[in-house]
């Protein structure tokens, strides 16, 4: 029955959930999508929007609802952070769509949720369940069975397959694919949002800043067209700190002493400073069992070095649809069809999620050399200069789906 069904069955409604919704439903599925929580959250971080992962959102028509309150920063800066003098500066803004056709965007997170979930509600193949938990799910030769707990209570679901995009403490994962358990980096993000009413006027809201200091960095961007700027700092820290907490700015300020005066003057304001531990899930032997299938944080959730997470569920939403909407009109009575689909996937994506994870190693051996060594980076990157720097980049912002843009139309 459920291996000729159109449900594809999602446990999460992060950014991959939702892209993936929205992906399947335009390739020919009736999608329902589980989440946890009650709502959207309003409160948020910020998210840098490579051309890569933007060009799947202008497939789907939501690009412009993301521009709207996103933000092209002109340059990406790159600063010793206890100088404060600047390294090199990397050219995006009209430098970026010169040379990928789409704009690097900097967005606040709950805002490309909102467009996200706008677009899934107004979507007549996706259903969306609030405050719905994934508890269970079994994979059989129909299909997949997924075991919901909705308002204090449990209901059963049936489909084609179940995607787990439910983060990188997944259930799922835990259930069907033992051992892949998720380890602490040994690094913590401190993220806070400014007001830009309470900036001093020295305070640049047209670039990117990414400060570089020996075993931690931080990245400053303007958000919500402007009114915000969102900060990251990343540090060393125990891997006994599991959940996330709300720190003082006293504590930040500590965190990052000796750290120049435009860095700790914008860390120096009263805002809701959070500290996160940075979880990540080591690479696993492939990512479908059965019928279901990983993808997003639950797959491979990486540290933020290259800004590329979400960025790569994103792409796995795409990639999943393209390979499974080609099996809607086999006789799949076997399910030999899907398996395939999901292998393909799976093997295309842990390749491209491979050089990233290699990508975003480097960057954190880089952006954190002690500081003798950080000195001769500092050099290094002035003599290759900003633009030979974005174009090493080129292989990751440039990817596109031509063969998914192909199957849509
Ligand atoms: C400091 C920091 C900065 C970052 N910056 C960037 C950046 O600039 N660019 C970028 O591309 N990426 C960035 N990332 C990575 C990015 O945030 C993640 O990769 C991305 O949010 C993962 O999305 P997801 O939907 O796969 O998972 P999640 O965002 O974790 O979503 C999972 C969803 O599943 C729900 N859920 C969980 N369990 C269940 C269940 N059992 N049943 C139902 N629902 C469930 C959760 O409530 C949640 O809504 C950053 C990460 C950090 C920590």
């Amino acid at each position: 029955m459920a291996m000729n069904s159109r449900t594809i069955l999602i446990a999460g409604g992060g950014i991959t959930g939702l892209t993936a919704a929205l992906c399947l439903s335009r390739a020919g599925f009736r999608v329902d999508v589980f989440e946890r929580a009650e709502g959207f959250e309003t409160v948020g971080a910020g998210l840098q929007i490579s051309p890569n992962a933007l060009s799947i959102l202008a497939m789907l028509g939501i690009d412009r609802a993301v521009k709207n309150s996103a933000v092209a920063p002109a340059a990406i800066r790159m600063i010793s952070a206890f100088s404060g003098k600047a390294i090199t500066s990397i050219p995006l803004g009209a430098a970026a769509i010169e040379r990928y056709g789409l704009p690097y965007l900097v967005v606040h997170r709950a805002d490309l949720q909102q467009v996200l979930a706008s677009a899934v509600r107004d979507d007549p193949d996706i259903t969306l369940h609030l405050d719905a938990r994934v508890e269970d799910a079994v994979s059989h030769a129909n299909g997949v069975t997924a075991l919901v707990g909705q308002a204090g209570r449990n209901s059963e679901y049936t489909g084609r397959i179940l995607v787990a995009a439910d983060g990188v403490h997944s259930v799922i994962r835990k259930l069907a694919f033992a051992g892949h358990d998720p380890v602490h980096t040994g690094y913590a993000a401190w993220r806070g949002l400014i007001p830009g009413e309470t900036l001093s006027g020295a305070q640049d809201r047209e670039t990117t800043r990414v400060w570089l200091a020996p075993d931690a960095h931080a990245v400053a961007y303007p958000v919500r067209n402007g009114r915000y700027v969102n900060v990251v700092g990343i540090v060393k820290a125990k891997a006994d700190e599991d959940a996330s907490d709300v720190r003082s700015t006293r504590e930040m300020l500590n965190a990052f002493e000796g750290w120049n005066d435009e860095f700790r003057s914008l860390i120096n304001h009263k805002v809701r400073w959070t500290h996160w531990p940075l979880w990540q899930v080591p690479k696993m032997p492939q990512w479908h069992r059965g019928n279901l299938v990983l993808a997003g944080d639950a797959a491979h959730a990486i540290s933020p070095f290259a800004a590329q997470g979400a960025a790569m569920g994103i792409e796995d939403a795409a990639i999943l649809a393209l390979h499974l909407g080609r099996t809607l009109n086999i006789q799949d009575e076997e399910g030999g069809a899907v398996g395939e689909a999901l292998a393909k996937y799976s093997r295309e994506r842990m390749a491209r999620v491979a050089r990233v994870r290699r990508l975003t190693s480097a960057n954190r051996i880089i952006y954190h050399l002690p500081k003798p060594i950080g000195m001769v980076r500092d050099l290094g990157m002035k003599i290759i200069g900003g633009k030979r720097l974005l174009k090493r980049q080129d292989w990751l912002y440039q990817w596109r789906s031509e063969e998914f843009r192909r199957d849509l139309n």
